[in-house]
């Protein structure tokens, strides 16, 4: 293994967090001891541990050392070299803790100051060389350790990134608890619900021709949950999308959900924040600051995004003023926008180049780039079209010091700050490992995100988002400058969830409906049995959904998702240890109702995916189903 387990357990014991061998947790059964476990107060015990044959390695003639692997750790035994021991053979090994001779403790082992001595060893299981290397995961195709993740799950990463998880979810717990929230199970055979995303529908066997959905989130359910009183509810909530995938996306996801009566947004936001704060402290043993807040305006001004990464500076200055009046044509513009890079003036022509070809893609006119040389003077492809008033003015405003380098975009304001936004990622943004943890709230989003191609508006959120009190005239008049009561919550330029305010008001609800080009018997055939459960007496309420999986990702320091996922589907959604998706048989279609029309594997499997194996020695699979690193989530 590229890492010692026990090493990595203690630290993050001594961090926070507990390993599976806590005192608290004493063994049981065919053992006494864990191996990651035993240390030099130790020495004299006899043992028995149990666990896999990590590494064997001849000593002398007549012995072997040999490496046993439990979830805690590791620990050298000292066995008979006659035994014919074998990789990931599952031991028991009984023996003496003793203190390993002088000069041989080895430090990089929780356990390297002892081993087991005397030892007698039972093979409790045989194994078959494993496929691939334990010790060389990183090097592994992911493909191949997909289809033997049950291997893949022995190792340090998993077995801490699975840890990490489960004391994540139940921090999250413990926070939602302690404030008064109820956990209910909602239905996973359901109905559609308002989301946006496509669906994934099951067969109703009794009711031929009818589908369940599975759903996208509990929205309605909660919704309706707050009708029936239950006042707070929460759930760690498995939800499922049927979008294509990305490294920050699966199928299936989990959320911590919840949904809160007689409350507006701040105390939302307040109920959050304790929790994903717990659940940061518990795996980190650092409390992060309070979250601040701000407006989805003021992150496209400030980062040129609603998903603003703040564990770095350099952000968006704007220079309308310092470069008012200029003669220089670019910078007539509405927007005129810049950032900072310290101490890159020294980056080579070739790489500013690149960078305008970048802000070219992303849809901007050009990139203006600028070096801020030691005397303060900008050297810059278009300084001849400035004043030397203005480039002051430049410098000035955005506090430009020798030797920085300024990225500079003019044109229409959205998209202007988006470019410079994604600039200040590509040349800024740390690994997605490097701390601190830094949330942020983002409210007021805007209550429409756009017209689609029926020239109807498109909620940004869900239909049932509560506008900002202050804008619900301009429902009507001026739609696209209504704001909602409605927030996302980013860790480190990931966007971790949204929720809103909803919308608990008949009167409110029919206008909103009406802008979305929803009628009265869409609206009754689509949510009929919302709507008709708030006319018996809503609440006002408000919820949030926190996506774990993007959470303890982060937590990990992972910058994909299916590292901290136990069985996780690749890009085209096969999983391939089970083999899923299957065709079904003729007998279980009939039953359905089905008859599939088009081949029952309309594709044949990418190259980089290969079907699971019919036996688990099948050799292992050639590629990996590559896949980009994450971006930021979209919001849903
Ligand atoms: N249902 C929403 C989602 O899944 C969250 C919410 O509004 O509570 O993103």
């Amino acid at each position: 293994m590229s890492t010692d387990m026990s090493s990595a357990m203690s630290s993050g014991m001594s961090s926070g967090m507990s390993s599976g061998a806590d005192e608290a947790c004493s063994p049981a059964g065919l053992r006494t001891a864990y191996c990651g476990a035993l240390r030099a107060g130790d020495a004299g015990r006899a043992v028995s541990v149990c666990g896999w044959l990590a590494r064997r390695r001849e000593h002398g003639e007549h012995l072997a050392f040999v490496d046993l692997r439990d979830h805690t750790g590791i620990i050298q035994c000292v066995v008979d070299g006659a035994h014919d021991l074998r990789s990931e053979q599952v031991l028991r090994v009984t023996g003496t803790v003793r203190l390993r001779p002088e000069g041989t403790a080895n430090p990089a082992l929780s356990t390297g100051e002892v081993e087991l001595g005397e030892c007698e060893v039972e093979v409790l299981s045989a194994a078959e060389p494993p496929p691939f290397s334990l010790d060389a995961r990183a090097e592994t195709d992911e493909a191949v350790r997909l289809r033997y993740r049950y291997l893949d799950l022995r190792t340090d990463r998993m077995q801490h990134n699975l840890r990490l998880r489960s004391q994540v979810n139940s921090a999250l717990r413990r926070a939602m608890e302690r404030q008064g929230f109820v956990e209910v199970e909602t239905p996973l055979l359901w109905t559609p619900t308002p989301e946006g995303a496509r669906e994934f529908a099951i067969p109703s066997r009794l009711q031929r021709g009818s589908f369940y959905v599975l759903p996208q989130s509990p929205q309605i359910a909660k919704q309706l949950l707050m009708v029936g009183g239950l006042d707070r509810y929460y759930q760690i909530a498995r939800c499922m999308r049927d979008e294509d995938l990305r490294a920050d996306r699966q199928f299936e996801f989990t959320q911590l959900d919840i949904e809160a009566s007689f409350v507006g947004q701040s105390e939302v936001l307040a109920f959050v924040s304790e929790a994903v704060i717990e659940a940061a402290a518990a795996v980190t043993g650092e409390h992060p600051p309070q979250i601040v807040s701000m407006t989805w305006n003021e992150a496209l001004d400030r980062f040129g995004t609603d998903k603003p990464d703040l564990r770095f500076e350099m952000q968006l200055v704007d220079l309308l003023d310092a470069v008012a009046g200029t003669e220089f044509n670019t910078f007539k513009a509405a927007c005129v926008r810049a950032i900072r890079v310290p101490g890159a003036s020294e980056w080579p022509r070739s790489r500013l180049d690149a960078l305008v070809e970048r802000a070219r893609q992303l849809g901007a006119a050009g990139l203006v780039w600028m070096r801020v040389r030691a005397d303060g003077v900008l050297e810059s492809p278009v300084a001849k079209y400035l004043s030397e008033t203005e480039q002051h003015r430049v410098v000035i405003a955005t506090a430009a010091d020798p030797g920085d380098l300024l990225l500079v975009v003019a044109g229409e304001r959205a998209r202007t700050c988006k470019v410079l936004g994604q600039l200040r990622l590509d040349v800024g943004q740390p690994v997605v490992s490097e701390r601190p943890l830094r949330f942020v709230w983002v409210t007021e989003f805007p209550l429409f995100e756009g017209i689609d191609d029926e020239g109807r508006l498109v909620a940004a959120h869900h239909p049932f988002t509560m506008p900002h009190p202050d804008d619900l005239d301009l429902l009507e008049t001026d739609p696209m400058s209504v704001r909602s009561q409605s927030y996302d919550l980013v860790l480190n330029g990931w966007e971790l969830g949204s929720g809103s305010i909803r919308i608990h008001r008949a009167d409110i609800q029919r206008r909103v409906f009406t802008a979305l080009g929803i009628s009265d018997e869409d609206a009754e055939s689509r949510f009929g049995f919302l709507l008709g459960a708030f006319r018996y007496g809503a609440p006002p309420h408000g919820g949030f959904a926190v996506g774990l999986d993007r959470l303890v990702a982060l937590l990990a320091g992972e910058d994909n998702i299916r590292e901290v996922i136990a069985y996780p589907k690749t890009q085209s959604g096969a999983d391939l240890m089970s083999g899923a998706p299957q065709p079904l048989t003729p007998k279980q279609l009939a039953e359905l109702g089905i008859r599939v029309v088009s081949p029952a594997v309309s594709e044949p499997p990418s190259p980089s995916e290969p079907p699971a194996p019919s036996s688990p020695s099948e050799p292992p699979a050639p590629s990996s189903p590559s896949e980009p690193p994450a971006p930021g989530p979209s919001r849903a």
